[in-house]
């Protein structure tokens, strides 16, 4: 059975694909554990199996319950098709293994999450894969660099950790017009904010840990394109290479995830542009990256890309490394931590944390400065929040306290 098709973005999120007179009316879409399916006859099992007839015959193909949360992650990103996956990195490293070989050519942003940094560096080099760095902020640097090796153009926006954009229908017009396909890591913006797709990219792949699940307690993934590209992606980069799978419970906390995500990067938004203004006046911090403030260098893009800025905020410490770590050790209510996108205030320092990957040569060279902290700003109370950020921003400037 199903129901007239729904327009807006958080009815989808909420009703899309399921209907509940298919299950007894249970509001919630049951939570299939099964492993593998059986068959009503050898012919049928043989048919499903060749990919003939729909159709479950082993769950890290394809599950009902996951099957669910694909179909609702390819609306909310206007693609045809998803593939859920065991963490941000399965999605990834599967779909990088379904569209490179040996001799290819990646290229990507100066900035990059730590360990996708890590997996294009050093994980596909050993198989020949060659890594470019260009400034995707400026288009005419990618047209310089592509090759017929290049296939892919893989970038965040805003990227992890320094809050740079990068404009997707520009740099997806380059790429795609040398024939590489453009894949966008849309796991800060969410498609509550951005859709990449609409505006040309190929495949979005998102960490579900974050924003998506909303609450950190699951690590996924999702990736979303065209269904014959999803399908490539389920059947080479997951089912045989990677086998990183997304476990049914798992994908039940997403959807109940995604049924807020949009009242959630309303409040995040909302909050982020308090706390980026008010730090934008602190004495102690020396500049801060926030796509909402009129003094971001990429503030147009922002606008026309954004439907709003977002939960994100990088800023830095005249202090550089020291002062970052005593900054850190001084709060109380926010939280010393990695990921992003919970109901908490979480700051991380991407020097010492997510990007010490990353050489100290390499890290001036792509933009992340040593006393640089990232705040992702949650959903308490933003007179808390203040109090917080600014005793310990206080006691930070204090050489001898720690
Ligand atoms: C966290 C993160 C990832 C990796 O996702 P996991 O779910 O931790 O594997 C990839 N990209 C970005 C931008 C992230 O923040």
């Amino acid at each position: 059975m199903s129901r007239s098709p729904l327009s807006g973005f958080s009815s989808r999120a909420i009703h899309h694909g399921y209907d509940p007179r298919d299950n007894q009316g249970a509001l919630t879409p049951p939570m299939h554990l099964a492993s593998t399916f059986a068959f009503e006859s050898a012919e049928q099992g043989g048919a499903i199996f060749a990919g003939e007839q729909p159709g479950y015959f082993y769950s890290r193909i394809s599950n009902p319950t996951l099957d669910l949360l694909e179909q609702r992650i390819a609306t909310l990103e206007s693609a045809e098709a998803g593939v859920a996956t065991a963490s941000g990195m399965g999605a990834i490293t599967a779909v990088m293994w379904t569209l490179l070989e040996a001799g290819d050519t990646i290229v990507t942003d100066k900035t990059l999450y730590g360990c996708t940094f890590a997996f294009f560096r050093h994980g596909l080099a050993k198989f020949g894969v060659k890594l470019v760095h260009v400034d995707l902020t400026n288009p005419a640097a990618l047209e310089e660099v592509m090759t017929d090796d290049v296939k892919v153009v893989y970038f965040e926006t805003p990227a992890n950790p320094n809050m740079r954009l990068v404009d997707i229908a520009a740099i997806s017009e380059v790429a795609q017009r040398h024939g590489a396909s453009v894949i966008v890591d849309n796991t800060y913006a969410t498609p509550a904010l951005t859709r990449p797709i609409e505006l040309g990219a190929d495949i979005v792949v998102h960490s579900a840990t974050k924003y998506l699940g909303g609450h950190g307690d699951l690590v996924g993934g999702l990736v979303a394109g065209s269904a014959e590209m999803m399908q490539r992606v389920r059947l080479e980069g997951l089912k045989d290479m990677t086998g990183a799978v997304m476990s049914p419970f798992t994908a039940t906390l997403v959807m109940r995830g995604l049924k807020t995500l949009a009242l959630r990067m309303e409040r995040h938004s909302a909050n982020a542009v308090e706390v980026a203004e008010w730090l934008e006046a602190r004495p102690e911090v020396s500049a801060v990256h926030y796509p909402g403030l009129a003094s971001f260098a990429q503030h147009d893009l922002a606008a026309k890309q954004m439907a709003l800025p977002g939960g994100m905020i990088a800023f830095d410490l005249a202090g550089g490394y020291d002062q970052g770590i005593r900054f850190m050790n001084r709060l109380q209510m926010v939280l010393r931590a990695v990921s992003l996108g919970d109901a908490e205030t979480l700051v991380q320092h991407p020097a010492s944390m997510t990007h010490s990957t990353y050489t100290p040569e390499e890290r001036a060279a792509h933009g992340i400065g040593e006393g640089l902290l990232r705040l992702s700003v949650g959903l308490e109370d933003l007179d808390d929040i203040f109090a917080d950020l600014g005793q310990a921003l206080a006691a930070s400037e204090l050489s001898i306290a720690a």
